[in-house]
């Protein structure tokens, strides 16, 4: 606006310098050329009086000529002297004004007939305008010359009226000049202002940006059209950003991994299953070489082969990085191109294999087990009755002997088949359980009973250890667990104990209940370990502060004890230290893997201490009921 309402003064002050200068010129025109016409005028009416001199009469008239013109004439003869004046009273005076030959107006007219000059009087000491004529006689002779003059003062007072009123003018003009400059900034260029703002807003990515234009012309419109364009534009951005996120969350989301790479083999996405894979950060992996970030070479090879070939590559890739259960880690890859010619990348999509191979693996070895553990009680009972066949049968001594043995091995086979079903019944969750609150004390006592003759015979002392508990509150001790689910777990336990400890030994069974804190379990809680080690990490112990209502349950044997690399593997399906001693004492290898799937299904833990030579300590802890918790 300024630089506009700039020009346009200087517009107007030039305009108007110019505009004065001409009028003051024009007025002088007018000036002149009054005084021309007075001039002649005088000069054809005294040309015969100019020709014969000074006289009274001359100066009288011209006197007379002068107030009524209102205009100074001045006679001059052609030697310069003056003949009359009509500023002069008498003739006196005027003979007394010197000689006026060299006035420039005077010169100019002697010369060319006419001439003037705007000079100070020398006789009235103020400036005027003068107008000379050459007057000639009827002949043509130059006979003298008549001057007319105006005092400037007059000619300035109208020409400072009309200066004031073109100023005027200007000023006016200036102010409209501000107005207009006003009205096209605000119409015009402010509007085009707006417009390239939220241009420029739109352009670094705002595209809440409106333009206020309230104008009913082109501009109005094009604002209006620019609004909506920036409301699309912005309805567009959120809904691809919508679209991406939710792309973003799905990929995240995914537990298989995912990375996309371009033609130049450079990583454009990965989300974070594939970070996790391969121990990268998937932010930080962007535009990066695929190679850099997962250093396979087998993988790069097959990505290669899918960009060159446009055929989708599989593959498994061991991962270089230790897997948390310090297995290797299998990963299954497939590698798609992507459609389009040459093809623009590929998307990588792999899945962490390990633990169905461990599945599989554990899937084998339990049918290589159980068919094992099957056939060596078949194969027995086969021999034997073959040995019967063959004339055995007609031995009453032997054929009872094999007899009793046949008994034996199915029993064996029994037992075992009661076990696996029960295993399989208690992981498939099949097995309803009624859980209800238990007291420890009696189904432990009814336990000890169960075993007492097994024990008596191997001269063992089988006993309940109160370990200095207050003896109301341990006997009233009540589990959350299953009545006959939690004989079984303490059969299996005293079984075991009785039959690993040698003759003349010390079983003693257990319990403490109350508030007990992480660390004082003492024993390595297998329950947890076992199935950290399915989820393939490390188990944590929980925080020492906090506190469970639980109960522990520990059958404690003087036994031959199990050594620290079997302790945490005796609660798997078959696992045996001693085979052969174990099948000897008629164990099917099931006992310790019920117990721990059982103690699991009641939301317990369990857990073994041992040391070779001096026996063990299988600690369940079980959740206590709460009127015993509150005991
Ligand atoms: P089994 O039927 O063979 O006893 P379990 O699952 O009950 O099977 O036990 C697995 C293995 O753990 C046993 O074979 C034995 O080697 C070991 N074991 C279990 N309890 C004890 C114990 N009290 N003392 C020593 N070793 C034991």
């Amino acid at each position: 606006m300024l630089t506009c309402a700039g020009l346009n003064l200087a517009a107007a002050v030039v305009f108007g310098v110019i505009l004065s200068d001409w009028q003051q010129k024009r007025i002088l025109e007018q000036v002149d050329r009054r005084l021309r016409d007075a001039a002649r005028v005088v000069g054809a009416e005294l040309a015969d009086q100019i020709e014969s001199g000074r006289s009274e009469a001359l100066q009288e008239r011209v006197r007379r000529l002068g107030r009524e013109a209102e205009t100074r004439f001045t006679l001059v003869a052609l030697d310069g002297s003056v003949l009359a004046d009509s500023q002069r009273t008498t003739l006196a005076d005027v003979e007394a004004m010197d000689n006026h030959r060299d006035r420039p107006e005077i010169v100019q007219a002697r010369t060319r007939g006419e001439g003037r000059s705007l000079r100070p009087s020398a006789t009235l000491a103020a400036t005027q305008r003068y107008f000379a004529l050459r007057v000639e006689a009827a002949n043509g002779k130059p006979i003298g010359f008549v001057r007319a003059a105006l005092p400037v003062d007059s000619i300035e007072v109208q020409t400072a009226a009309v200066r004031r009123l073109i100023w005027s003018l200007v000023a006016i003009v200036g102010l409209c000049v501000l107005g207009l400059s006003y009205w096209i900034v605000g119409h015009i260029i402010r509007p085009v202002g707006s417009l390239t703002e939220a241009a420029e807003a739109i352009a670094s990515g705002d595209y809440r940006h409106r333009v206020y234009v309230d104008n009913r012309d082109e501009l109005g419109t094009l604002a209006r059209t620019f609004n909506q364009m920036s409301q699309q534009l912005d309805a567009r951005m959120k809904h691809l950003g919508q679209t991406g996120d939710r792309q973003l969350t799905v990929l995240g989301g995914m537990i298989e991994g995912v990375i996309a790479v371009d033609a130049r083999r450079r990583i454009v996405l990965a989300n974070r299953a594939a970070g996790e894979l391969f121990e990268f950060k998937p932010t930080a992996a962007e535009g990066r070489p695929l190679l850099e970030v997962v250093r396979n070479h087998a993988l790069h090879e097959a990505v290669t082969t899918a960009l060159s070939t446009g055929q989708s590559q599989r593959l498994e890739a061991k991962s270089s990085m230790p897997h948390p259960a310090a297995t290797i880690q299998y990963v299954d890859i497939h590698v798609q191109p992507l459609p389009g010619a040459p093809c623009p990348g590929v998307v990588l999509v792999m899945q962490d294999t390990t633990e169905l191979r461990r599945l599989e693996s554990l899937r084998r070895d339990f049918i290589a087990n159980v068919s094992h553990e099957l056939k060596t009680p078949l194969s027995s009972i086969k021999a034997y009755a073959e040995t019967l066949r063959n004339g055995a049968l007609h031995d009453p001594e032997a054929s009872q002997k094999f007899l009793a043995r046949i008994e034996e091995q199915a029993d064996r086979l029994h037992h075992l088949i009661m076990d696996m079903l029960m295993l399989a019944r208690i992981e498939s969750d099949q097995q309803v359980f009624d859980i209800v609150p238990v007291c420890v004390a009696e189904i432990v006592a009814r336990c000890l009973e169960d075993h007492r003759s097994a024990a008596e015979a191997k001269r063992i002392s089988l006993a309940v250890d109160m370990d200095g508990a207050p003896s109301d509150a341990w006997s009233q001790c009540s589990v959350r667990a299953d009545r006959e689910g939690l004989r079984d777990i303490l059969d299996n336990l005293i079984d075991n104990a009785i039959k690993y400890t040698p003759e003349e030994g010390r079983v003693t069974v257990g319990w403490r209940c109350g508030q007990l804190r992480s660390e004082e379990r003492g024993a390595r809680s297998e329950a947890e370990g076992a199935r950290s080690e399915e989820r393939g990490a490390r188990s944590e112990e929980p925080a020492a502060h906090i506190q469970h209502p639980v109960a522990q349950i520990f059958v404690r044997d003087t036994g031959i004890g199990i050594k620290p690399e079997d302790q945490r593997r005796v609660f798997e399906r078959f696992y045996r230290v001693d085979k052969a001693r174990s099948r000897e004492l008629g164990g099917t290898g099931l006992g310790l893997s019920i117990v721990k799937h059982l103690v699991q299904a009641f939301g317990g833990k369990v857990g073994v201490v041992s040391e070779p030579g001096k026996g063990s300590t299988f600690t369940v802890e079980l959740p206590l009921c709460e009127a015993a918790a509150k005991l």
